[in-house]
């Protein structure tokens, strides 16, 4: 009794079932131990790389699996569902990569993103600073032409995959004295002089993912390192940043499925009062409702998938989908925490590792109260 989806063809879920036997096998049996250990070991990427879970999106001249974007939707849907938050793959392939592949020479295309693909190599951006998050404008890291090089300095912090990264597209003021049009992308090796990994910084929730502090201290790298154009960083920025926020859109409401069906069997099963707890007027309408909402919200993100595979989804309802879906995401996932009672508090619940991942959805990729910005000044 539910809309059927149109947006996957056979070979999507022909993929879908490699990627769930890939999380069978490689993920869910360590998650625990990698929330423990706050990052994923490096031998996974490899071996997500070697069944072609990677760069799924990126032309098959680049390594990549020359797929449209409903590829690696699945890949998003897969590891929402299961809340195997660590592995940061989405980074990686659907954010990272789209930069080199779209503003990137032929040459750092051929080095790079072929090693990206085998899980060689594990990539970071870094655009966030302790002063500074959501008005990307103020960033201070800076990165000056000194003769024949670019000298880097400043501080990043929240880096996803800061800890496991061999490289970083770093989001500095090639001219400190502009604002926007300061700004360019430079690519910097883990492995430069200077080049620092500081903290990997405990969090509230996705505690198998690394997050990190990067500092950068006179880190010099060749004039080729800057990605695409001198200046032009910002506009590169936001013309990546909805498909950044449509995968967070998209992992929403996989997640959100995914705790309906835990709410269902789990409200059957307890009982109180002599009865399933299922069979409360209560629980019945709560589930009624989440189960509406979830609804309305996988046909609007399936249809912004469709758009933006078509390459036809525009930046306001990029921004729309997301503080939408994450909001709705958060009162969803309360509501059926709270129907599992005290379980719902425990670790060893999906729902409680749901509800403590899904807090970030409305603050990274953009918070709600940017995006509503946006939203705003379109109309
Ligand atoms: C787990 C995690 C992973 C992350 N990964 C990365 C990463 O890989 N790379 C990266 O560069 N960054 C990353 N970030 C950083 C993230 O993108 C920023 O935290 C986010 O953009 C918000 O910036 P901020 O934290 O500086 O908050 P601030 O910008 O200081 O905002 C604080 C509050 O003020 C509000 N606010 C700010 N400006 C306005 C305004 N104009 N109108 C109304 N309200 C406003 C915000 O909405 C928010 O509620 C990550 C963060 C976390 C927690």
């Amino acid at each position: 009794m539910s809309i059927p989806r149109t947006v996957f063809q056979e070979e999507h879920e022909a993929f879908r079932r490699t990627v769930k036997a890939f999380i069978d096998k490689e993920i869910a049996p360590y998650h625990a131990q990698w929330e423990k250990d706050g990052i994923v070991p490096r031998d996974v990427w490899r071996k997500a790389g070697g069944e072609g879970l990677l760069l799924t999106g990126i032309p098959e001249e680049y390594g990549g699996s020359g797929a449209d974007f409903l590829m690696s939707a699945v890949v998003i849907e897969e590891l929402a569902k299961g809340i195997w938050s660590g592995p940061g793959f989405r980074l990686h392939s659907d954010i990272v990569a789209p930069y080199i592949l779209h503003y990137g020479n032929e040459e750092q295309k051929r080095s790079i993103l072929p090693r990206m693909a085998r899980g060689e190599i594990v990539t970071a951006i870094a655009m966030t600073e302790p002063g500074t998050g959501s008005d990307l404008q103020g960033v201070k890291t800076t990165a000056v032409r000194k003769g024949n090089e670019i000298v880097v300095n400043g501080q990043k912090t929240f880096i996803t995959n800061g800890q496991n990264a061999d490289l970083v597209i770093v989001v500095a003021k090639t001219d400190p004295n502009e604002g926007a049009k300061g700004i360019s992308l430079v690519l910097v090796e883990a492995d430069r002089p200077g080049f620092r990994k500081g903290r990997n910084l405990e969090k509230l929730g996705l505690k198998a993912q690394d997050t990190s502090e990067l500092f950068f201290d006179d880190v010099r790298v060749p004039p080729s390192n800057v990605l695409g154009e001198e200046g032009q960083g910002f506009k590169y920025l936001m013309q990546e940043l909805p498909q950044e926020r449509l995968i967070v859109g998209v992992a929403a409401v996989a997640i959100m499925e995914a705790a309906l069906e835990w709410t269902l069997a789990y409200t059957r099963d307890r009982k109180a009062f002599g009865r399933p707890i299922a069979d409360f007027q209560n629980t019945r309408f709560k589930l009624a409702e989440v189960a509406t909402e979830v609804q309305v919200a996988r046909v609007f993100v399936d249809r912004c998938l469709e758009l933006h595979a078509a390459g036809k989804l525009d930046v306001p309802t990029a921004a729309m989908q997301k503080w939408w879906l994450s909001e709705l995401e958060g009162r969803v996932l309360d509501t059926c925490l709270q129907l599992h009672g005290g379980y719902g508090f425990m670790w060893e619940y999906p729902i409680a590792r749901a509800y403590a991942d899904a807090r970030i959805h409305r603050i990274f990729a953009g918070t709600t109260e940017i995006m509503k910005e946006i939203v705003a000044r379109s109309l």
